[in-house]
């Protein structure tokens, strides 16, 4: 089984800050991290590998020190990483983002399964996965919680659902895109640790790929940022104190009141 695991570095979001003036991310002296679902997905990868064998290659389109998030990958038994890093990317927005890591992916070769997470936590927009299963044309299944079978030329996943789940079928290749219900992904151990700050990376340019160079970065991203902002807090909040018991009895009294009001009017 040939498995690709796509990982985004997101800065750790406790820390993030916005330029008021430009209304861009601030990034520096802000701690990056592996986009929390992007751990879920390496560790399906390495459970599906020790049942199947075969090879993952986790790659990540990102600046030069996105590096050290596919040395985080291999530490805990990826095998591969690949890099794909160019003036031409940056200013990608989803569209372009999909497309860019698709044309990587078709350069390293025959694949059998997409793994990426459900989103990451600074875009949050959910779109590359379904983008680059668009873009390749195959099949994909987002919101996987359970890998109920696996095979050669097929795959059965649980795909969550806001009622319940969905048993979803499907041949390979296909992609799939991982929610935190799926696993607990394993610590790195330290043979891991030590091979991933010896192992190289590859690293695919805008040359590498037989990109169409106005579908990359900014010239080739169909949506614009008009603004960022943090909306302000809300006030005007009651804070119940007392007892438990008195708390919840004068929870229950302002909930009847509001609903009695929200019936008025
Ligand atoms: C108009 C516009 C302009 C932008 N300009 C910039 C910019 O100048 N610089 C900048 O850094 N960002 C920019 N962004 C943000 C950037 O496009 C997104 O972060 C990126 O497209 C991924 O989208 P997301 O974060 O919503 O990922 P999601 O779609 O939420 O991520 C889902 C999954 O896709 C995979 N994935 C996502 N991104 C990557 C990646 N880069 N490499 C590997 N796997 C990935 C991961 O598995 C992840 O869990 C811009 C966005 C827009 C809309």
């Amino acid at each position: 089984m040939n498995i690709i695991v796509c990982i985004k570095q997101v800065p750790d979001t406790q820390d993030i800050r916005i330029n008021p003036e430009t209304n861009t991310l601030m990034r520096e002296g802000v701690q990056s991290i592996v986009n929390p679902f992007d751990m879920y997905a390496i560790e399906e990868a390495l459970r599906i590998k020790e049942k199947l064998g075969g090879k993952i290659t986790v790659i990540c389109m990102g600046p030069q020190q996105a590096d050290s998030a596919l040395r985080e990958a291999v530490s805990m038994g990826v095998d591969e990483m690949v890099l794909m890093c160019d003036r031409a990317f940056a200013g990608s927005d989803t569209w372009a983002t999909s497309y860019t890591l698709a044309k990587g992916i078709q350069k390293l070769g025959k694949f059998d399964l997409i793994i990426c997470g459900k989103q990451a936590i600074d875009g949050d927009t959910a779109q590359v996965g379904p983008g680059i299963a668009a873009t390749l044309d195959i099949p994909q299944v987002t919101y996987v919680k359970k890998t109920e079978e696996i095979k050669e030329d097929m795959a059965r996943f649980e795909k969550m659902t806001e009622e319940g789940f969905e048993v979803i079928e499907t041949p390979l290749p296909c992609l799939i895109t991982v929610v935190k219900e799926i696993n607990i992904p394993r610590l790195p151990s330290l043979k891991g640790k030590i091979r991933a700050k010896q192992a190289p990376v590859t690293t695919l340019t805008a040359k590498d790929i037989d990109a169409e160079p106005e579908k990359l970065g900014l010239k080739g991203s169909p949506t614009v940022v008009k603004k960022v902002f943090t909306p302000p807090k809300r006030t005007g909040g009651q804070i119940l104190q007392g007892e438990t018991n008195e708390v919840v009895a004068k929870l229950v009294e302002a909930l009847k009141d509001m609903v009695v009001a929200a019936g008025k009017t």
